[in-house]
């Protein structure tokens, strides 16, 4: 059985004294929740006190970004080496990235190899603007950048399907959305690796709060959640495991 997962993206959020108390909080909360893949992804000035508070528990680590050379003259970067002690998981295309740092599918498909060649598991995010949903073009948009960023690439990603029009809009996309598109997801998986690629986790981040999650985990082919604003607030995403826990295993 694929745990369903539940990943909080920190994003360019807490000191490190906030960072070390919500992680200390977020420990002592989520212990008890078995059955799901609970991912934390602080900045990465948290990483390693992260690494230190949760070494030994049940939550898991994620770093949200990563640079794709493997050292040398790169002033400011961080490569996957330098992280690869740290946490398990590395988010990979986040819409804020190609928006505000002009990430392309070329630039993230070498993060993912990166990540991937020290043993990270890469969380895959995709999705469409509005206006391409508007125009009848999100599943191009999006079995295109599926493509391009798994291109040569056959080892397990998580894909992150998170519309761009929902994140920290709180104009989350309704079930029937998501579920279509994730269907449309593992198809492409399947035609790029027939065979083995439709069990690859697909989660869905966009507005996720305790209101909507479970709806979103009723759907067949949703895993889990990738929640930015909501998990920075400790009772809101332990709720929200709670609830992918719950729905999850009535569905079973
Ligand atoms: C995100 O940052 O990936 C995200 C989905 O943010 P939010 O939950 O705030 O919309």
């Amino acid at each position: 059985m694929k745990l369903p997962i539940v990943a909080g993206n920190w994003k360019m959020n807490t000191t490190l004294s906030e960072a070390i108390s919500l992680i200390s909080q977020l420990r002592s909360r989520l212990e008890d929740i078995d059955n799901v893949e609970k991912i934390i992804c602080p900045p990465f000035t948290a990483l390693r006190d992260a690494h230190e508070i949760l070494g030994g528990s049940s939550c898991k680590i994620g770093a949200q970004n990563l640079y794709f050379e493997g050292k040398g003259a790169f002033t400011g970067e961080i490569s996957a080496s330098m992280i690869k002690d740290l946490c398990e998981f590395v988010i990979i295309g986040h819409s804020e990235r190609r928006q505000v740092f002009g990430e392309n599918d070329t630039t993230i498909n070498k993060k993912i190899r990166a990540a991937i060649e020290v043993d990270l598991t890469p969380i895959l995010c995709v999705g469409e603007q509005l206006g391409d949903r508007n125009s009848g073009l999100a599943k191009d948009i999006v079995r295109n950048q599926i493509k391009s960023c798994l291109a040569g690439i056959s080892e397990d990603v998580v894909i992150a399907y998170e519309p761009i029009w929902a994140i920290g809009t709180g104009m989350a996309a309704d079930p029937a959305q998501i579920e279509d598109m994730a269907a449309e997801i593992k198809k492409v998986l399947k035609s790029l690796h027939p065979g083995d690629r439709q069990t690859l986790p697909i989660i869905y981040g966009g507005s996720v709060t305790t209101s909507n999650i479970s709806a979103f985990m009723q759907n067949e082919h949703i895993d889990g959640a990738l929640v930015g604003g909501a998990s920075l607030i400790v009772d809101d995403f332990v709720d929200i495991v709670e609830k992918a826990q719950d729905a999850k295993s009535k569905s079973e």
